[in-house]
């Protein structure tokens, strides 16, 4: 029989990031879903398996592992077909099944208004997505199906696109798959507001081309600037932003193109963090930097893990460009975050970066769990340390310890407005700062500008220690200032 040429291109990236990998999970997950969506039909008129076959090809270019890519390709057939979770755990074992079974959970939130629906599938996504994977299959899913949503009627676009909008690119950020939040952002942007996808596509095609050429010339007088201060391996790429993103940026910038530099800038691959560094000199020796823009995501990563330099520089021309430097490790986690700890090496063992503190507690839970007798091993978000997920009404996840209340919230915000905070909204509930604050709920701080201090008593019941200086510190500052007055008046 001739293999289907599209388990032949499964099989093919599977191999190309797991060379000893067994594909016969994989093929027979494929054999089983094609078997179980039988003569189903997607709106567009295609067969339905050409979906969970397009959600594992995802899934493998992503380098992820057997294990995935099987529950991938499954992911539907408990819910379209009148096969059962146990079947799956005879058929597959319990963990593809596990996997399959928290991708339906996650997937039976039903709509009750937008903002009920939008609150409840945070929650579900927090609670019963423990295991990251599920959240991975989930995510590769909502993109193929944003990837085909022309098919869908006006309403649904609209839902799916705002939910992607609203829920799953925050958590995608959250977790560091920068690539899937991007492509996820980009989709159901063009959806949710045309009339500005519009515009934005046709600014972003305008900029591109007055700004390539220039671009290349620039990319030549570096390539020549590295190699003469002897930075021997390095790769320069431009890169354009994502749609979405750009948009937000030009939202906070009156809509003004020229105040938003990073449009399309260069990025700079090198072999390890010093010749970051020496990359970042040779740039700054050569074309000065604009105050405030040199970023350094090395010695300080983002929380989803991101690590690169950054700077925006003046070229000879008067132009301004910016670069960002990183190694071929940062750049994976850029573009994958969590999704990259499915990366193993020829014995299967797990590689993490060193650099990234949380990636080497998720190896360190791992090793516990597991204790190496698993090439496959499941990750769950509660390694994040009984970290609960707080988000803003805009849609951004903070994660804060356990018990933690809306002060906490507030710090991990900013000091300035942890120091202000007169009182708390949780879910729309005005609720008394010593409240404590559970995964997926929504907070927003009510601050005033007239309040000196924070109050002493908050130090009771805060838990962050971020929040426990912070306080302290303005506190201190607070008596020296009024010691200070008595002092002169004396
Ligand atoms: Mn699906």
């Amino acid at each position: 029989m001739v293999r289907d040429p599209r388990l032949t291109k499964l099989l093919k990236t599977v191999r190309l990031f797991h060379p000893q990998a067994d594909g016969d999970v994989i093929e027979l997950a494929f054999d089983f879903a094609q078997q179980a969506h039988a003569g189903q039909q997607r709106l567009s008129g295609e067969p339905y398996f050409t979906h969970p076959v397009a959600v594992a090809q995802i899934t493998a270019d992503m380098g992820l592992n057997p294990t995935i890519i099987a529950a991938a390709l499954l992911h539907d057939v408990p819910e379209e077909s009148a096969v059962t979770i146990s079947e799956l755990k005879k058929e597959f074992g319990v963990d593809i099944a596990t996997i399959v079974d928290g991708v339906t959970k996650v997937g039976k939130v039903k709509y009750r208004g937008v903002d009920r629906y939008v609150e409840n599938l945070r929650k579900m996504f927090v609670a019963m997505a423990t295991d990251i994977r599920v959240i991975i299959v989930r995510f590769a899913d909502r993109l193929h199906n944003l990837q085909t949503l022309e098919y869908q009627p006006a309403h649904k676009q609209q839902r799916i696109a705002r939910e992607s909008l609203e829920i799953y690119a925050p958590i995608a950020n959250r977790l560091g798959m920068g690539e899937i939040k991007g492509q996820i952002e980009d989709l159901a942007f063009r959806y949710a507001l045309p009339n500005e996808y519009r515009w934005v596509v046709g600014l972003m095609k305008h900029e591109r081309a007055t700004r390539e050429d220039y671009l290349e010339s620039v990319k030549e007088r570096l390539t020549s600037e590295l190699t003469t201060q002897g930075l021997e391996q390095f790769e320069i790429h431009g890169r354009a932003k994502h749609l979405y993103s750009f948009y937000l940026k030009l939202l906070d910038h009156e809509r003004d193109t020229s105040k938003v530099y990073d449009l399309v800038a260069l990025r700079i691959i090198v072999p390890s963090v010093a010749d970051c560094y020496r990359a970042l000199g040779i740039i700054h020796q050569h074309w000065v930097p604009l105050k405030g823009r040199i970023k350094d995501y090395i010695a300080r990563p983002k929380p989803n893990g991101y690590q690169s330099l950054h700077t925006t520089v003046f070229t000879d021309d008067k132009q301004v460009v910016e670069f960002q430097i990183r190694t071929p490790e940062m750049h994976q986690q850029a573009e994958l975050g969590v999704a990259a700890h499915w990366h193993y090496d020829e014995q299967g063992s797990f590689v993490p970066n060193k650099k990234l503190n949380w990636i080497i507690e998720l190896a360190k839970w791992q090793k516990e769990i597991a204790d190496n007798q698993e090439y496959l091993t499941k990750l769950k978000l509660d390694v994040f340390d009984k970290r609960i997920f707080i988000f803003t009404p805009r849609g951004d996840v903070l994660d804060l310890p356990e018990h933690a209340t809306p002060v906490d919230f507030a710090y991990a915000i900013h000091s300035d407005i942890g120091n202000h905070t007169t009182s708390a909204i949780v879910n729309d509930v005005i609720v008394p700062l010593s409240h404590l604050l559970s995964s997926g709920d929504v907070v927003e701080i009510i601050t005033d500008k007239n309040r000196k201090s924070p109050n002493p008593d908050w130090l009771t019941f805060v838990k962050s220690s971020n929040a426990k200086n912070r306080i302290r510190l303005a506190l201190r500052h607070d008596q020296q200032g009024f010691l200070n007055r008595f002092r002169k008046k004396q």
